[in-house]
């Protein structure tokens, strides 16, 4: 939030409660969103931001390279936090759209193994897994019994609930 702050300054734009708000329900939320759910979220700290306020909040955040915004399979763009300390990939599901951010230090090793391999220097590092979640996965089980739950193997990923 500080560093949007001291963009914004650069910038020459002076704090703005709306914007200020629709940046700090973001950061704090911390997780992908799309300019719509994002818009819902920030009524409930403050019932009189616009829509337009969000979009150009996000707008602003993407300029200032804070955020950035990347479209799925069902076409939607949802915003993200750009994070280069704190590599998090993600599983995307084909069927409900939802994201699970991971971490696995195994993974990002084998980045920089392939990265070897190609003869190229590593930057970002992001991995994209698709497939069904387990959300959706119990839903399709509770229509087909037939279909197996693979076990949970122990693991070395590290996701956050939520
Ligand atoms: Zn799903």
């Amino acid at each position: 939030m500080a560093i949007f702050r001291e963009r914004l300054r650069e910038r020459g734009l002076k704090p703005a409660a709306q914007r200020d708000n629709v940046a700090l329900t973001f950061f704090k939320l911390g997780r992908p969103i799309s300019a719509e759910k994002l818009y819902v979220e920030v009524k409930k700290v403050n019932p009189y931001a616009g829509q337009a306020t969000v979009y150009r909040t996000l707008r602003l955040l993407k300029e200032c390279e804070l955020v950035y915004e990347r479209y799925f399979s069902d076409g939607k763009g949802r915003y993200e936090i750009v994070n280069d300390k704190d590599p998090r990939h993600q599983f995307i599901c084909d069927r409900c759209g939802r994201i699970i951010e991971f971490q696995n230090a195994r993974l990002e090793r084998i980045s920089f193994a392939v990265a070897r391999e190609l003869g190229v220097l590593l930057g970002r590092q992001k991995i994209e897994l698709y497939g069904t979640c387990p959300r959706c996965l119990k839903e399709e089980r509770r229509h087909s019994p037939a279909i197996r739950f693979f076990r949970r193997p122990h693991t070395k990923t590290r996701a956050p609930a939520y």
